[in-house]
Order: C-alpha cells, then structure tokens, then sequence
C-alpha cells in the first residue's frame, strides 16, 4: 500500500471509531509562545512559530493505533485581541494538521474558540467587537468537545481531554471526559496552584504526553 492509500484506509475505519483524546495545542502537542514577543505576545501566531513538542508525534501515533480519533481543543482569544484574523488562525491550523498527516497521524479536526468574554470596566480596549463574547466554547466551557461529540458521535465517558492548564481539565470533566494533565507548557505552573483536593480529581498527572500512552493503552481496554 503507498502512503496515500494507507491514509485513505485510515480514514474510512476511522468512521467507527466513538472515542476521541481531545488535546489542547498550545503547551501540549506544540510548544506556546513567549509571552516576551513582541508581536502576539504568548501566542503562537505564525507558521513558523509551530515547534511539535517532543515525543508529541509518537504519543499521537500511538493513541490512533490504540483506536482513537484525535481532535484538538483551543482557546485562540488572541483573534479577539486583534493579533491576528480567524482566518489566518485557520491557517496555521491547516498547517500544523499538514505536519502531522506527513507522520501518518490524522488530526481529525482542531476546533478553536477565538472569543473572549465582555472585560470588565476599563479592559475593554483592544478587544475586536465580534469577538467580544461570553461564549459556551471557551474553555473552560465544554462547547468545543461537545459540538465534536455531535459531529462525530463520540462517547465522552470513553474519551479523554489532555491539557496543560486548568481549563483544559475543566473542560474535560464538564464534558464528562476522563482528564489528564500534562507537565509540559504551562503544565508544571498549573500543578503548583492546585491543592491537593484538586489534583487528586485529575485522573491523570505526567510529566509528557508519550508519558501518557501506557495509561491510555491501558484505559481503552477497560
Ligand atoms: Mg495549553
Ligand atoms: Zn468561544
């Protein structure tokens, strides 16, 4: 079979996969931008900013032999701060699904929230109108999982949301996913918060998202 057909066939037997790993992207499958740039400062807002964590791409390959499909979740606010348009979000979207498709590895949709919520008083600047919404897609809102489990029929009880911040794992658990927690990204700063209460309500903690796989591999036979 040549490279195409292989990809062809995953497709079709991906129609009957009904669990997903929803994963965050930035932090998690790519590393986030420096809060110190001076163009989108902590967003990743250009093709050439997109740098694949470590491990991400052999962790995804895995998850899609174990028998999932893998849709990624973000929250891109800076389209409502005005840094850079939906469309060329879109774009880097496109994109980064281009790089992982090269390895063989569907993403099969990357779902984003370009929102952010009404500021409050004196905040109010710099937020594009269109934008300025107190939307049910943000997370730590679970519209963004929720509209994929539609589009796609999953079952949220045997999916599982990977993130590296608290919204991710509040998405996941409003979604009624299983939550893991990655150190990577803003990881490591998320765990630091959290008491002790919070942390024992995440399924999972690691320190990578191929750290991830065995706990996963194990999960999708239960
Ligand atoms: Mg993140
Ligand atoms: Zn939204």
């Amino acid at each position: 079979m040549n490279f195409s057909m292989k990809m062809e066939s995953k497709f079709y037997m991906q129609k009957f996969i009904n669990k997903a790993i929803f994963l965050d992207r930035d932090g998690t499958l790519i590393a986030g931008a420096s809060l110190k740039k001076r163009k989108a400062p902590g967003y990743v807002s250009s093709i050439r900013e997109i740098k694949i964590l470590p491990g991400a791409l052999q962790a995804l390959k895995l998850f899609q032999q174990t028998g999932y499909l893998l849709v990624v979740v973000t929250n891109q606010s800076a389209v409502a701060r005005g840094f850079f348009t939906e469309k060329y979000l879109q774009r880097i979207n496109r994109h980064l699904q281009k790089q992982f498709a090269r390895h063989g590895i569907i993403l099969k949709k990357i779902y984003y929230c370009p929102h952010y919520p009404p500021p409050v008083a004196g905040q109010a600047e710099g937020i594009v109108k269109r934008y300025r919404r107190k939307c049910r897609c943000r997370k730590p809102e679970p519209g963004l999982l929720l509209k994929a489990k539609k589009e796609f029929g999953l079952n949220l009880k045997k999916s599982v949301m990977v993130g590296d911040s608290l919204r991710d794992i509040g998405a996941g658990r409003r979604a009624g996913t299983k939550t893991v927690l990655v150190l990577t990204g803003q990881g490591r700063k998320t765990l630091k918060n959290l008491s002790r209460k919070e942390r024992e309500k995440i399924d999972l903690i690691a320190p990578t998202l191929l750290k991830t796989t065995r706990w996963i591999k194990k999960l999708s036979t239960k």
